[in-house]
């Protein structure tokens, strides 16, 4: 069979957590956390099962979810997005990007996109038949190029896709980011995929820019969200899109025919458990509380973070310590210090390697402290 992502392996995250099995090793690699979810959401969820609500939910997603989502949205971004129009609940954050490509790639489109970046967005391009156009963040901060932008749109660029808070490297876009993006998604008649599912994991008294608080540019925007992050269940895969009716409409032609609509209990029990607002509004505290402490026990090793201020993640440079490629580095982490970590360069096309990995924080203090113990012998 002529295979349609010919250059594509298996997932670092799939490799990684693979490798800390077989070594026994601990896992701050793939970001989950292994602390327990809310027993009341699941409560919620077993109680909308027990209710008999275990038939196909309204393929653009229950609707009480979506009004919940609309509210949400109001409190948060102070802007009004119509549930029956505007928003559309999927199988996770990762097909609400994949089907947000779909729903506007024509063969041979270019599609602008940051690196280090998520490991799934070069593969859905592609797979679109879009031709991907990767740009790389300023090393070492991460900061996003806007002349390099700029200088990269031809007539066939169709589209730009952002991520704040960022996975792999933390950084967040202020609101200067945001507005030269705006202005050149605007003056460029392009589309805006805007990957916001770490939008409550945020640092050091930042603030989120969503999309959402820029009507100008939402109306050329797919926002794409995620509940496994926000409420610690990422096995769920549930998340949702939200876009101007006019760009939702073809959207949900993508989605019909694909997943058609999502798991009924679970999208019932978090409208329910979304009325519980601290359970979203706590989560900046909570998690910079981590990346501290995580902080604190590496701060006697060769590690020297490179500063996050949002997402579960924050990369380490260990250039002072040795040479090896980042690859080689893992490796050696996972097989003989038992610490699973994310080497860097997985997540750049060409496998550009500043000698840094990437450690997941969503992780219980006893973790923490077990990870670190290894790494204090590096
Ligand atoms: N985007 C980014 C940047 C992510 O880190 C993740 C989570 N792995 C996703 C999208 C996908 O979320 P989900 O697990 O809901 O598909
Ligand atoms: N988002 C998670 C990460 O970046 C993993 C998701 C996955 O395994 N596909 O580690």
């Amino acid at each position: 069979m002529q295979s349609k992502l010919p250059h594509i392996g298996t997932s670092i995250f799939t490799v990684m957590s693979q490798l800390a099995v077989k070594h026994n090793a601990i896992n701050l690699g793939q970001g989950f956390p292994d602390f327990p979810m809310s027993e009341a959401l699941i409560d919620c969820v077993t109680e909308a099962m027990k209710a008999g609500g275990n038939q196909y939910a309204h393929t653009y997603g229950a609707p009480i979810l979506r009004e919940r989502l609309a509210e949400k949205i109001n409190f948060l971004y102070q802007t009004t997005i119509q549930p029956e129009t505007e928003i559309t609940v999927t199988p996770g954050g990762t097909y609400a990007i994949f089907s947000a490509f779909s729903t506007i790639i024509q063969p041979g489109d270019e599609v602008i996109i940051f690196e280090p970046a998520y490991d799934s967005y070069i593969p859905n391009i592609t797979f679109n038949g879009g031709i991907v156009v990767p740009i790389a963040l300023e090393f070492p901060n991460y900061s996003i190029p806007w002349d390099k932008v700029k200088a990269a749109i031809t007539k066939k660029t169709k589209a730009i896709l952002v991520n704040t808070p960022h996975n792999p490297t933390g950084v967040v876009m202020t609101k200067e980011d945001m507005l030269q993006l705006q202005e050149i998604v605007l003056s460029n008649h392009l589309y805006l995929i805007s990957d916001e599912v770490y939008e409550h994991l945020i640092y050091d008294d930042k603030k989120h820019e969503s999309v959402l608080k820029y009507p100008e540019l939402f109306a050329r925007s797919f926002v794409c969200f995620s509940f496994g992050k926000t409420y610690h269940c990422t096995g769920w895969k549930l998340g949702y899109c939200v876009a101007p009716e006019n760009l939702i409409k073809e959207y949900r032609k993508v989605h019909q025919f694909n997943a058609f609509s999502c798991d009924t209990p679970k999208q019932l029990g978090i409208a329910k458990h979304m009325l519980a607002k601290e359970a979203y509004l706590s989560l900046g505290n909570f998690y910079q509380a981590k990346r501290d402490y995580l902080r604190k026990l590496l701060a006697n090793t060769p590690l020297k973070y490179i500063a996050s201020s949002g997402s579960y993640f924050e990369s380490y440079s260990y250039a002072g310590l040795s040479n090896e490629s980042d690859q080689v580095f893992a490796q050696k982490l996972v097989k003989d210090f038992g610490v699973a970590v994310i080497p860097m360069s997985a997540f750049y096309h060409d496998g550009t390697d500043h000698k840094v990995i990437r450690l997941c924080f969503a992780k219980k203090e006893a973790t923490l402290d077990a990870a670190a113990a290894c790494l204090q012998k590096l």
